[in-house]
């Protein structure tokens, strides 16, 4: 049954950035909170990047040339973008506003350098920083997801330091070791921010209630 403000079933309009360095398990840890947690939608970037193997067309990405990438980087269609391990990312802003418009909360996968620029844009966004429980773990999960070759590896953990330095910045800092719990602490914060942003327009709703039962004869 859905609870009377049923902050826990539909969205309120927030932004959550999520950043991590490559292979501490974003991917797999939004997909599980989407997955349980009503009322979210992904943002799709835009990118250079060729697909990989079982990513979708319009789910995981929009899948574009370098030049059709740079011919938007020109007509301003993106909130922002970046160049991360030699292809290009970006958030593209009427997208963004449209599922604001539906009132669902919104989940960006961005980087560091997004993540800023978002935050000095939308004041309002929540940003979550997931580590790796260590480098050795990371080099294992890289390693693992048997998607990139060993020089790609290198290069991902010689970004991990740059990208983990940048996490103080964030609003909150989540270990993913063990999945069921980082997920856990992932929804406790949806489920918190959700709680913040509704408390004045619950809190209105709650004293008219209260004045209308004053103003009845309960004797
Ligand atoms: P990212 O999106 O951050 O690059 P992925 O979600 O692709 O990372 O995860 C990288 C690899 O680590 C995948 O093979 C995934 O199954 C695995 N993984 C994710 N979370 C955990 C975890 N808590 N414990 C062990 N392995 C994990
Ligand atoms: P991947 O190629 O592994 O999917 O993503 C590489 C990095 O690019 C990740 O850190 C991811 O968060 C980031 N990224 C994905 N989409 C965007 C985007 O739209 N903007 C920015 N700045 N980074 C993005």
């Amino acid at each position: 049954m859905e609870s009377r403000t049923g902050l826990r079933e539909r969205g309120t309009g927030l932004v959550f950035i999520f950043s991590a360095p490559s292979g501490a398990g974003k991917t797999t840890l939004i997909r599980k909170v989407m997955a349980e947690l009503p009322g979210l939608r992904f943002s799709v970037s835009f990118t250079t990047r060729p697909p990989r193997a079982g990513e979708e067309e319009g789910k995981d990405y929009h899948f574009v040339s370098p030049p059709f990438f740079m011919e938007m980087v020109r007509k301003g269609e993106f909130l922002e973008w970046a160049e991360v391990l030699g292809n290009y990312y970006g958030t593209r802003l009427p997208d963004l506003d449209q599922l604001q418009l539906e009132g669902k909360d919104l989940i960006l996968d961005i980087d560091i350098q997004g993540a800023r620029r978002v935050l000095k844009q939308m004041g309002h966004a929540i940003a979550i920083f997931i580590l790796p429980p260590s480098p050795e773990a990371l080099r294992e999960r890289l390693v693992g997801r048997r998607l990139d070759s060993p020089e790609v590896i290198e290069r991902r953990l010689a970004n991990a330091k740059k990208e983990i330095e940048e996490a103080h910045r964030y609003h909150y800092v989540i270990v993913n070791e063990r999945l069921e719990e980082a997920a856990a602490a992932l929804k406790a914060v949806i489920v918190a921010e959700r709680c913040r942003k509704e408390k004045e327009s619950i809190y209105a709703m709650k004293m008219k209630e209260w004045e209308v039962y004053d103003g009845q004869n309960h004797g």
